[in-house]
């Protein structure tokens, strides 16, 4: 199964993702997580991209669309992937397109969370992570019993650098400009299955895996 999943910040992408390739177990690549690794890792990526990712500006199309190629002709991806994050503009989206025809993996289907502001910025405001972990909390809706430290493993929890309300203004004005074209050319193509995921996890899980069990069919 060769699918995306969109949606702004503070969707849910991180959570339907886990969901998604423990049911159909396959593995997942999200921009986001690999520019943190690299970033963590202080490669030379690493460092252009977290210049970037701190104004939560998008990192520069041909550095995000050679990353992202790289790992998609890797050999686990043949049985089916589930893109996450990326692509967030036309020319990834073209990019895309291009190298997955190539490899012979073509999109099916794009699942797109849709959410209204004042629910995403409680879930981004108040997202905590473990540092060891990275159980996923938040001081609204899944506070940890003690505050600052992970319940699974005892260690501290940290906020991204990019959670906070200012931040994700920008994220999603960037959202806006640049990614909602990318939903239009997916619409367009008749791949995008848009799901209302302001609901609890288990009802937006239930529509996301109605969606996906209807491309198998
Ligand atoms: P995420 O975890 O997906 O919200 O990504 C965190 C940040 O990484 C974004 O705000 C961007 O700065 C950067 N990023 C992730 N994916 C992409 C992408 N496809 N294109 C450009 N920048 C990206």
């Amino acid at each position: 199964m060769n699918i995306l999943i969109m949606g702004p910040a503070g969707a849910g992408k991180g959570t339907m993702s886990d969901k998604i390739v423990e049911e159909f177990n396959i593995p997942h690549i999200s921009s986001g997580d690999m520019f943190r690794a690299e970033i963590s890792g202080k490669t030379e990526l690493g460092l252009t991209a977290q210049a970037y990712i701190n104004q939560g500006l998008l990192v520069p199309d041909e550095v995000t669309i050679e990353m992202v190629k790289r790992r998609l002709t890797k050999d686990d991806c043949k049985k089916g992937y589930l893109l996450d994050g990326f692509p967030r503009t036309l020319a990834q989206a073209e990019a895309l397109e291009k190298m997955t025809r190539e490899v012979g993996i073509p999109l099916q289907a794009i699942i797109c969370l849709e959410v209204e502001f004042d629910e995403l910025a409680k879930r981004i405001t108040g997202r905590r992570i473990c540092k060891h972990c990275n159980e996923i909390y938040n001081v609204y809706f899944k506070p940890s019993s003690t505050e600052g430290i992970c319940d699974v493993c005892g260690n501290e929890l940290f906020q991204r650098s990019d959670d906070t309300v200012e931040r994700l203004k920008v994220r999603l004005q960037e959202y806006e400009n640049q990614t909602v074209p990318v939903l239009e050319y997916f619409k367009n193509a008749g791949l995008a299955k848009k799901i209302n995921a302001g609901q609890p996890i288990d009802e937006v899980w239930k529509e996301v895996k109605k969606a996906l069990e209807e491309i198998n069919d």
